[in-house]
């Protein structure tokens, strides 16, 4: 994160913005609908700035700008087209440690502008850094569009609810269970309406209804295989409502991130054969957790009912009687299969998929091995890195062809996506070439052989092409 978000009081402050046409009376303004007093530095100043500036309580100077005029300033905006001038007032501005804004040069900020969608109280800001304000621009129009006038009114009627309501629902977990029901529900629908009396009517009543039943339950959601994208609404919902998150190592911090901000975080990490949290452990934790009254996110990399001892991890919560969401994820073998261009299965090759694991125990790999040698069959092993060879050897041993082709995935569907092609008789070797990262898959079948024709995005003469013919679009 380059810069901190705050939002500023400056009402009855003085603020400062040297320039005086279209682009000052802008910033001004911005700066006058939040309360300031704007003094407008410039040899000449439009009409319109001027009397915006007086009607402010500020003022107008109009001549060059000297460092004096930042006196008592507490902020200053440099919005001139002379980049001299910009960098003077940037470099006063800071020598006496009063913020400071330069339209279009970041690199002389030490604060920024955000776009914003107004519906005061209720105020939302977007910005990019200063890489590309365009973007943050049409992000906005986004937010515009979705979010209806008539949450300012809201937010002022839940305002004036406040300290009634944190009087009457002293638990702080109740207490925001309760905005929420009022913010998702009927109250909020009235007052979208234009009805605020009867909003406020309903909320009155709400309040006095409001019954402290602490309630905690469980949602068991599977995050995908490493693409954020490729969450589902359902999970990402849950992950900004709930209380507190567990998560292990196979869930990308880019996703952990997407859940609520002040959620409380415990790690229980899963590391191969270095297990940081006992599974009973974890069992037991989302009990307490949700006896508690909390709303329990436990998050498990792509699906959590596929290798993902989700079952284990229901059963001590259905056995109290606690309340559980289940959310299905993307799991890892559609993941890799859909990012490597192979589909698992094909009219031509194979018929049927199968998700095994390949995980090793006191170094061996107790598998139906007849069955998994069928030719026209996918066969699609999760934590089969470290008993590849094993897996290889007895494929070919049961008699599947030693030139079957085979694909390792690693690290599916996240920036570092990698496959590696080879067949049951080379891929040890290939493999043992490699730095391979943790986790991977392992894809064996005919549809492997597909990738070729339908990655054909990832092959060198096609790179070639797409150089030497650049999009029309591109910027
Ligand atoms: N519940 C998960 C699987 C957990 S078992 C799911 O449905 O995907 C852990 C194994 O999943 C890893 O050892 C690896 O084989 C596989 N895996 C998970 N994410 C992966 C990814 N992004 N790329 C490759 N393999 C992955």
């Amino acid at each position: 994160m380059d810069y901190l978000p705050l939002f500023t009081r400056v009402s009855g402050s003085h603020c400062i913005v040297v320039g005086g046409g279209t682009v000052a009376l802008r910033k001004a303004g911005a700066l006058v609908r939040a309360g300031a007093r704007v003094t407008a530095v410039a040899p000449e100043v439009c009409d319109e700035l001027k009397a915006l500036c007086r009607d402010s309580g500020g003022a107008v100077r109009e001549r060059a700008f000297t460092d004096d005029d930042l006196d008592q300033a507490m902020l200053v905006i440099a919005a001139t087209d002379d980049t001299d001038v910009n960098r003077e007032v940037s470099e006063a501005a800071q020598s006496r440690q009063i913020l400071v804004n330069v339209v279009d040069q970041p690199e002389l900020c030490t604060v920024i502008l955000p776009s914003i969608v107004d519906r005061s109280p209720l105020i939302i800001a977007v910005s990019s850094g200063g890489r590309s304000p365009v973007l943050a621009r049409l992000l906005r129009a986004k937010l515009e569009s979705t979010i209806p006038a008539s949450y300012g009114k809201l937010t002022e009627l839940v305002g004036q609810f406040r300290d009634q309501v944190r009087k009457r629902i002293p638990d702080f977990n109740q207490r925001r269970d309760f905005w929420e029901r009022i913010l998702q529900g009927p109250v909020a629908e009235l007052m979208f309406a234009g009805r605020r009396d009867a909003a406020s009517d309903m909320l009155e009543e709400e309040l006095r209804d409001a019954r402290p039943t602490p309630r905690g339950e469980v949602y068991l959601v599977g995050a995908g295989p490493g693409d954020p994208d490729l969450l589902t609404f359902k999970a990402l919902r849950l992950m900004q409502k709930a209380d507190v998150v567990l998560h292990d190592r196979l869930v990308a911090p880019q996703i952990v991130d997407l859940c609520r901000k002040d959620a409380e975080y415990i790690y229980v990490g899963k590391a191969r054969s270095n297990h940081t949290m006992p599974q009973d452990d974890i069992n037991s934790l989302l009990v307490k957790l949700a006896k508690e009254g909390k709303r329990v996110l436990r998050l498990k990399g792509g699906d959590p009912f596929i290798f993902g001892r989700g079952g284990e991890e229901l059963a001590g919560l259905a056995e109290e009687r606690i309340p559980f969401q289940v959310v299905p994820g993307i799991t890892a073998a559609a993941g890799c299969a859909s990012y490597s261009g192979i589909p698992l299965t094909h009219r031509d090759y194979a018929q049927s998929v199968r998700f095994v694991t390949g995980h090793l125990k006191d170094n061996t790999m107790n598998l139906p091995w007849q069955e998994l040698v069928h030719k026209q069959q996918t066969i699609v092993f999760y934590m089969g890195l470290q008993g590849l060879d094993i897996i290889c050897r007895e494929m070919i041993a049961h008699g599947r062809e030693p030139e079957t082709p085979i694909a390792l995935i690693q690290q599916g569907t996240t920036p570092n996506h990698k496959v590696l092609v080879g067949t049951l008789a080379n891929m040890p070797a290939l493999v043992a070439q490699e730095e391979v990262a943790a986790p991977t898959l392992i894809i064996v079948g005919e549809v492997v052989k597909l990738r070729e024709q339908l990655a054909w995005y990832e092959t060198p003469q096609q790179e070639a092409i797409s150089k030497a013919t650049p999009t029309q679009d591109t910027p």
